[in-house]
């Protein structure tokens, strides 16, 4: 069987959702998953409606815009006289708009789970219908029933014993060929709902390639595979046919947007190929992840990955009385910023100060300084660039550094970091 994730960009509106259709109607003769994220940056619009509503602002007019999209894709797909989405939909947008009429409860987190997840039924719920619509016979699976987490809300850990069995339970195309579900949204052991963290459709799909011991997951993007570096940023990269899931794990650990980071750990235990193809050119070869590539970089075409990260902070941490940076200093830094949950992206020490490189995510990295102020004299530079070269070489190594400030470099065999201005 096969899995396929189709993301936002993939469903943003209902031109798109036809390609989708068009996609799906060339693999009807396969048994297959199909996870479908929320529609365009849905998930972006409904933060804004729960942020409003969790600090009792007016959301209404977001709220009608949020409805008025998902009807215009409705009635762009469907002739007038289907009424099934119309009621389908419009109970939906009514459980949601009764969620939102009640007084928040004093948990941010958990109302963001039970709010935002609405984009991911709403979407599945189109899509699905449109499918059968145009003769793809499709059954919707609502997820939250069979994949099962702990109640850490928006960053909830699958219960994976749990979740194989009640999946393996509901779904084993005996009648169906085309199951289709949400990505991103799950539920706890007292069914709330619980949340992946942003992108988390990524992962779903792979759990569930895992748990049906999948061909192949599919991830359908706008891009035609992973790149050598974002080209989105950079003129002349080049598409990579092959990477290992090694390297796929370390660019996704140094900032490459191309998959989420989780997806990979699933698909590489049971060795699960992934492709990563373009839904605007669906014929043409994405890129292979798999355990297997030609050469022994985990690359090809055999070329330099660059990523550049930006709003990198780099803060130095010395003790005030001058002495060494030891173990005990170590483990209570590590403790201060793990406690506020600051990632550190890189670390360089000396025999008196330490030097990290984390993302500036301003609440949390501006609470850990103040912490570590109090025992450390702390020095930072905002606004840095972390670049990370993967297989470098001088040539790149001096295209990406060209007149700029370097503040750390470090080199290993295969990867060259520079954090810089
Ligand atoms: N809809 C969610 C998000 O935008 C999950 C996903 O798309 O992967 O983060
Ligand atoms: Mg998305």
């Amino acid at each position: 069987m096969l899995v396929f994730k189709f993301g936002g960009a993939s469903v943003k509106n209902a031109v798109s959702v036809k390609n989708l259709f068009s996609i799906l109607n060339k693999y009807t003769d396969n048994q297959i998953i199909v996870v479908v994220s929320a529609m365009g940056k849905i998930t972006s619009a409904l933060e804004s409606i729960l942020d409003k509503y969790f600090n009792k602002s007016d959301f209404k007019s977001d709220f009608d815009i949020l409805k008025n999209f998902h009807l215009d894709i409705i009635s762009e797909l469907f002739e007038d006289d289907y009424s099934d989405i119309y009621s389908d939909f419009n109970l939906l947008i009514s459980e949601l708009e009764n969620r939102l009429s009640i007084n928040p409860s004093s948990s941010y987190d958990y109302e963001y789970d039970q709010i935002v997840s609405f984009g991911e039924i709403f979407s599945t719920k189109i899509v699905s219908e449109y499918l059968k619509f145009m003769h793809i016979k499709n059954e919707w699976i609502d997820i939250r029933k069979f994949l099962k987490t702990d109640s850490i809300y928006r960053d909830a850990k699958i219960n994976w014993e749990l979740s194989e069995r009640l999946l393996k339970n509901e779904i084993d195309f005996t009648q169906q060929k085309i199951y289709l579900t949400q990505g991103f949204i799950a539920s706890n052991q007292n069914n709330n709902v619980t949340t992946l963290g942003r992108e988390g459709s990524d992962f779903t799909a792979a759990v569930l390639a895992y748990v049906f011991d999948a061909e192949k997951l599919i991830i359908w993007k706008d891009v035609e595979g992973v790149f050598n570096s974002d080209p989105n940023e950079y003129k002349d990269v080049i598409k990579l046919d092959s990477i290992s899931f090694t390297e796929a794990v370390e660019l996704a650990y140094y900032g490459a947007k191309i998959i989420h980071p989780k997806t990979i750990k699933p698909l590489q235990n049971k060795n699960i190929v992934l492709e990563v193809k373009s839904f605007k050119n669906p014929e043409k070869q994405g890129t292979i992840i798999s355990n297997s590539t030609e050469n022994n970089l985990g690359v090809s075409p055999n070329v330099p990955i660059y990523i550049a990260k930006n709003n990198q902070i780099l803060i130095s941490i010395a003790p005030r009385d001058f002495s060494f940076i030891a173990e005990e200093n170590l483990s209570n830094i590590f403790y201060v910023l793990a406690k506020y949950r600051v990632k550190v992206n890189l670390l360089q020490n000396s025999a008196v100060s330490f030097s990290i490189c984390v993302d500036y995510d301003k609440n949390k990295v501006d609470a850990a300084l103040s912490e570590l102020n109090q025992d450390y004299k702390v020095l930072y530079n905002l606004n840095l660039t972390l670049i990370t070269i993967r297989h470098y070489d001088s040539e790149i190594i001096n295209e990406m550094t060209n007149k700029r400030k370097i503040f750390v470099q470090q080199k290993s065999r295969h990867t060259a970091r520079f954090v810089v201005d």
